[in-house]
């Protein structure tokens, strides 16, 4: 079967468009698979989109969204009829959900350029941008009585930067479209496969809730409206 389509990769702002059904997997939960996607698969510490997909005879709702082997297979259940093979369907990603993983996604990337800009050059672990406690991590602890003086001038440092309206934007690269750039204006790109505000200023006021020690990792937990 061929590798399925994911547009996400250039434009995150397409929450819909049409595709061609490639196989349906009867089951609990059904599995259909398309030639192309507009939902966001989970990867890279950000959950997948959940949506709609509709044909004039039958409804699938997305629960979750995954890739193997380059195949996106979309999880959800029939609320009504049921696709056939080569039928034209449309899809439509959840718009709020999709707002709320890309503020929480950007959010964390933020975090990065404030720890940099009051002076901590730290190396990243791994980020968790899911809406139920999001965090990020980096390499190394700090005493307790200086993580809790971080805390105040990150929550003030952050939203200092998201409140510059700095545009976000994405790049494949030629020789590996696998590999996605992504760069907020004024900081240096980075590797990034995920989905983000195309402004800062669109997350919101983002709170840091707390910082800890984490077997050897600094935790910066937070949140966004
Ligand atoms: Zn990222």
């Amino acid at each position: 079967m061929e590798i399925t389509q994911l547009l996400y990769l250039q434009d995150m702002a397409i929450l819909d468009c049409s595709a061609c059904i490639l196989d349906v997997l009867q089951g609990e939960p059904c599995v259909v698979i398309l030639d192309r996607t507009v939902f966001y698969p989970q990867g890279g510490g950000q959950p997948s989109d959940k949506g709609i997909i509709r044909s004039p005879h039958a409804s699938f709702e997305v629960q979750k969204v995954v890739v193997e082997n380059g195949i996106a297979l979309h999880y959800g259940i029939f609320t009504q009829g049921v696709f056939s093979q080569q039928e034209v369907v449309d899809m439509q990603v959840s718009p709020a959900i999709r707002n709320l993983h890309n503020k929480n996604h950007s959010a964390g990337h933020l975090i990065d350029y404030a720890l940099l800009s009051l002076g901590y050059s730290l190396i990243s672990g791994k980020g968790y941008h899911f809406p139920q406690g999001p965090y990020v991590q980096y390499q190394g602890t700090l005493e307790q009585n200086e993580r809790e003086a971080l805390l105040p001038r990150l929550e003030d440092t952050v939203n200092v930067i998201a409140s510059r309206s700095l545009p976000i934007s994405v790049s494949l690269q030629e020789n590996d479209p696998e590999r996605r750039i992504m760069t907020v204006q004024g900081y240096a790109p980075i590797l990034c496969g995920g989905t983000h505000v195309i402004n800062t200023q669109d997350i919101g006021h983002i709170t840091i809730r707390k910082i800890k020690n984490e077997k050897g990792y600094l935790r910066v937990s937070y949140s966004v409206p």
